[in-house]
């Protein structure tokens, strides 16, 4: 059976315990490969592997030369960007629809955008009246914090992965990886692309395995690392705050959502319809950015709520590998109970199961597949366990409303904040209400419309801090001011 190894100082390798965990393609149910199973002792040798690489030969190329490196790491990863897809699509069960247009095109942007982005800062300077007559020359320069530890989710892996190692690179800095226990593959593929590419062993490194009391945990506790970056569940970015307190390491948080999607009576009907079965259903709705809960103003709502849920029943469920399919599985077994929990507790609560709330009745190897169907409430109260909880599955409950202030009084009811999409050919109340959302991320009329050079990331328990442009590169890297009399 294939073997996932760490990826540490330029090399393939097992973990020091020796230790594996099964990888299970989630469309069949069924092992396919063994993933190291990595612990503190596999996070020391590549903590040290990339402090190493950071005091040396990273730090001894000139940037032009590190930032040549990275547009070769993207040039390796569309070379082999049928392998990529492959591996993504067998460890996360995402269909060849959606991997091929995002995860995969989108990690090999990542570097490029990020190595042409810090190609082109500039350094600021000032100068300071000083009384005198002389004056003084005050200048910022920005400098690498040296190792960083990133840890991904199993969502979007080579997306979120990349999006935090390419600015942590063109930075300056050196880097360990924990992917997600779920989904390792493409982590350890682009070990192979960063060594084609030539880039110095040591400054991209993998660690694979679980994250409390393990490799993830150990990361966090490094006083080698400068800075972790995360994304992941809210109550896990609470963990590792705590672990990162001692050592008063900087962070940076993509968390959870329970994102509103606000549909008003004016919109454009189809494309209202359009964008919030994509917002509902993409990836399986296990996008952080999904919306779980559309508001829709009465006079619209019981025509939106049956052409949605006629065009949900239209995806297609089924094999990731099918050009046709919609929709894959959940990312595992232990992740769709959850989801089914998640589909009691709303009809224990009194939900219209408008459609879905069940399993797809799929045949041969996708049998074991940890299928759900797309599904729809209505008639829920706002207070109702799902419609505080994101569920993180295929899944939304839709509220009538009246009233502007309604609409957003229920939208903000939320202990997260990541985004919302509202739909209106009202410019005014489209302003209005964006003001009015307490999210990072709000699209009118449109959803997951990214410009990577825009601040992303949440307020409230979605996060901290800011990804995107020089907002990436401003964490990765510290400023000094130096003033000079003049
Ligand atoms: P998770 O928090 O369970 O795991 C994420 C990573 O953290 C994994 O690699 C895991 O091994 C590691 N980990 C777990 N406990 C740890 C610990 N104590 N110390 C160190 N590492 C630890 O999240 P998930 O289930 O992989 O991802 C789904 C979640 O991610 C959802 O809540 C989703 O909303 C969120 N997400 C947010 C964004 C965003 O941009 N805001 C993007 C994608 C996903």
């Amino acid at each position: 059976m294939k073997k996932v190894k760490h990826f540490i100082d330029g090399e393939m390798t097992a973990s020091v315990s020796k230790e594996t965990f099964p990888n299970v393609n989630p469309a069949t149910g069924k092992e396919f490969a063994t993933i190291a199973r990595g612990d503190a002792a596999d996070i020391d040798a590549a903590v040290d592997a990339a402090r190493r690489a950071f005091q040396g030969p990273w730090s001894d190329l000139s940037k032009a030369e590190r930032l040549d490196c990275l547009v070769r790491v993207a040039h390796g990863i569309r070379a082999r960007s049928e392998e990529f897809l492959k591996a993504e699509m067998k460890d996360t069960g995402k269909p060849r629809s959606f991997a091929a247009k995002v995860d995969i095109p989108r990690g090999a942007a990542n570097f490029e955008f990020f190595a042409r982005l810090a190609r082109n800062t500039e350094h600021t300077s000032f100068h300071t009246e000083t009384g005198d007559g002389r004056g003084a020359l005050q200048y910022v320069t920005r400098h690498p914090l040296g190792v960083i530890g990133v840890i991904c989710p199993w969502n979007l892996p080579l997306l979120l992965l990349t999006w935090k190692v390419a600015p942590a690179l063109a930075a300056g800095n050196c880097v360990v990886v924990k992917p997600s226990e779920e989904t390792p593959t493409t982590a350890t593929l682009l070990g192979e692309v960063f060594k084609d590419a030539g880039v110095p062993d040591g400054v991209y490194n993998v660690v694979h395995g679980f994250g409390p009391g393990e490799a993830g945990e150990a990361l966090t506790k490094h006083p080698d690392v400068a800075a972790i970056t995360f994304t992941g569940e809210t109550h896990t970015g609470s963990r590792i705050m705590e672990a990162c307190a001692p050592h008063i390491k900087k962070v940076s948080f993509e968390l959870g959502g329970k994102n509103p999607a606000i549909v008003f009576a004016d919109t454009d009907f189809d494309a209202a319809i359009d964008g919030t079965i994509r917002s509902v259903f993409s990836n399986t709705g296990q996008v952080c950015l999904c919306s779980e809960r559309v508001y829709v103003e009465r006079p619209l709502f019981d025509r939106f709520v049956e052409t949605l849920a006629s065009r949900a029943q239209d995806l297609k469920v089924g094999d990731p590998f099918d050009d046709d399919t919609d929709m894959g599985p959940l990312i595992s077994q232990a992740h769709r109970e959850k989801v089914l929990a998640a589909f009691a507790s709303a009809t224990d609560a009194g939900a219209e199961v408008v459609t879905g709330g069940g399993v797809p009745d799929l045949s041969g190897k996708f049998k074991g597949g940890s299928f759900v169907e797309p599904t729809i409430w209505t008639g829920l109260p706002e207070d109702a366990a799902v419609i505080k909880d994101e569920i993180f599955g295929p899944v939304c409950h839709i509220q009538p409303f009246d009233e502007e202030e309604e609409v957003l009084a229920m939208a903000n009811d939320t202990r997260y904040g990541l985004c919302a999409a509202l739909w209106t050919r009202d410019l005014q109340r489209a302003h209005r209400v964006a003001a009015g959302i307490e999210a990072g991320l709000v699209w009118v009329n449109s959803w997951f419309l990214r410009d990577l050079r825009a601040p992303f990331g949440g307020v409230k328990m979605s996060g901290i801090g800011r990804e995107g442009g020089v907002h990436s590169l401003n964490f990765y890297s510290e400023s000094k001011t130096v003033c000079v009399k003049l």
